[in-house]
C-alpha cells in the first residue's frame, strides 16, 4: 500500500522554432535520465509521436534518430516511453527555421463531430501504439505503449470520443487530467474543476469527464491541489526573483509562440499578459509540474496524500526537458529528497506500464486507510 508518484517527461520540441532539436530535447532529456539515476527512481518519457512522424516526412533524420537511439536507451535502463499526442503537427509546415500550423488544430476534439473526434483519435492513438512499440519491443519483449497524456491537457472538447478511441485502441491509463485546472487561451480550453473527486477513477465514453465509470481507461492525474499561504509566498517570492534575472536554459533554445498549453500567456497587450501572470500567481492551484518552487510541489503532494487516504493512489508528476534550467534540476532534486525525509514511508515510485500491470479493470478500490503524510 502506496502512495505511487509517477516522475514523467512531456519530451516534445518547440512548436514554431528550435535552433537544434537535439540540443532543445535530446541533450536536456539525457540530463534528466541521469539525474533519475542519481536518485534511483524511474521516468516515463510522454512522446510527441506527431511531432517525430513530420520531422521524418520532411527528411530531418538526424533528430528522429537521435530520439529514438534515446528512447531505446531509455526502456533498456528501466524506465518507460508512453504516448504524448500534439495533432497540430499534422498538418505543420515548414518555412524556412520556423513551423507554420493552424492554431485550430491544436486539440484533437475542437471544430469536429463527435465521430470525427472518434475517428481521428484512434487513428492516431493506434498509430502512436504501433510506432512505439515497433522501436522498444525490440528492447525489452515485454514492452506495450499502455499510457496517453493529451497535448496541452487537451482532452477536451470531445472528451468522451477520445476516451471510447483510448479504450478501442488499447490503452488501460489516462494522464491528461490536472484536478482543479482551468485554463482558457486562444487555442486550448481546458476545464478539470469538476473532475471526479477521486484520486484515481476510471472513465468510458458514455460518461466521459463527468462521473467516475466502472471500468475504461484507469485515471492517473497529474497531482494537483490548493496551497496554503506558506507556499503562496515562496512562489511569489521566487517569481519576483525570477523577474529580475530569468534562469537560462542550460541546453537548446527555441519558442512556441505562447502557444503552450501550460503557459501563464497567450500573446495579447503587455498589460493582458501581466494581468493574466497575475491571477495565475494569485491563484491558490498548484499542480506537480516543474518549474515550481520545491517547497510548492512538496506542499501539493501533502495535500494529495490528506486528501487520499485510500491504499495504493497514483499521481504523476511533469517535467518538460525542453527548456530545462539548472534551477528546475536542482529544484527536482531538494523536492524528492524532501518528500522522501517527510513522507518517505507512504510514497512508491513507479512506471506507467508498472501501473498498468497492477490494474484490474473494473476492480472495487480498496479504501484501506494509509497513515497521512501530513
Ligand atoms: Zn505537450
Amino acid at each position: 500500500m502506496s502512495h505511487h508518484l509517477l516522475y514523467s517527461l512531456d519530451y516534445e520540441v518547440y512548436w514554431t522554432r528550435n535552433d537544434d532539436e537535439v540540443e532543445v530535447l535530446v541533450r536536456p532529456t539525457d540530463h534528466l535520465l541521469a539525474v533519475a539515476r542519481d536518485l534511483g527512481v524511474p521516468v516515463t518519457l510522454f512522446v510527441d509521436v506527431m511531432s517525430l512522424w513530420r520531422y521524418a516526412e520532411v527528411g530531418e533524420a538526424r533528430f528522429v534518430q537521435a530520439v529514438e537511439r534515446q528512447l531505446r536507451e531509455a526502456v533498456a535502463s528501466g524506465h518507460d516511453v508512453q504516448v504524448h499526442l500534439h495533432p497540430h503537427w499534422m498538418t505543420a509546415e515548414r518555412r524556412g527555421a520556423e513551423w507554420r500550423f493552424a492554431a485550430s488544430e491544436f486539440l484533437l476534439g475542437a471544430g469536429r463531430s463527435e465521430s470525427e473526434t472518434y475517428e481521428v483519435s484512434r487513428r492516431l492513438l493506434e498509430r502512436a501504439r504501433q510506432y512505439l512499440q515497433d522501436l522498444l519491443q525490440p528492447v525489452d519483449s515485454r514492452y506495450e505503449a499502455v499510457a496517453f497524456r493529451a497535448g496541452g491537457y487537451g482532452l477536451q472538447p470531445g472528451a468522451r470520443a477520445i476516451i471510447r478511441a483510448l479504450v478501442d485502441a488499447g490503452y488501460a491509463i489516462d494522464s491528461s487530467v490536472v484536478p482543479g485546472m482551468y485554463l482558457r487561451t486562444g487555442r486550448n480550453q481546458v476545464d478539470y474543476r469538476r473532475a471526479p473527486d477521486a484520486a484515481n477513477y476510471f472513465l468510458d465514453g458514455e460518461s466521459g469527464l463527468d462521473a467516475a465509470a466502472r471500468d475504461g481507461v484507469f485515471e492517473v492525474p497529474v497531482g494537483a491541489a490548493r496551497i496554503g499561504v506558506a507556499a503562496m509566498a515562496r512562489r511569489i517570492g521566487r517569481y519576483g526573483r525570477f523577474r529580475l534575472a530569468p534562469p537560462a536554459p542550460l541546453y537548446g533554445r527555441g519558442h512556441s509562440r505562447d502557444l503552450d498549453g501550460g503557459a501563464v500567456s497567450d500573446g495579447g497587450t503587455w498589460r493582458q499578459s501581466i494581468a493574466r501572470k497575475g491571477r495565475v500567481l494569485a491563484d491558490r492551484f498548484a499542480a506537480l509540474r516543474l518549474p515550481e518552487d520545491p517547497e510548492v510541489l512538496l506542499a501539493v503532494t501533502r495535500a494529495w496524500m490528506a486528501r487520499h487516504q485510500v491504499s495504493d493512489t497514483y499521481c504523476s508528476l511533469l517535467v518538460h526537458p525542453k527548456g530545462l534550467t539548472g534551477q528546475m534540476v536542482d529544484d527536482l532534486r531538494t523536492y524528492h529528497r524532501r518528500l522522501l525525509d517527510i513522507c518517505g514511508a507512504d510514497v512508491a515510485f513507479t512506471t506507467f506500464r508498472d501501473a498498468a500491470s497492477r490494474l484490474q479493470p473494473g476492480r472495487a478500490r480498496a479504501t484501506e486507510a494509509l497513515r497521512a503524510c501530513r
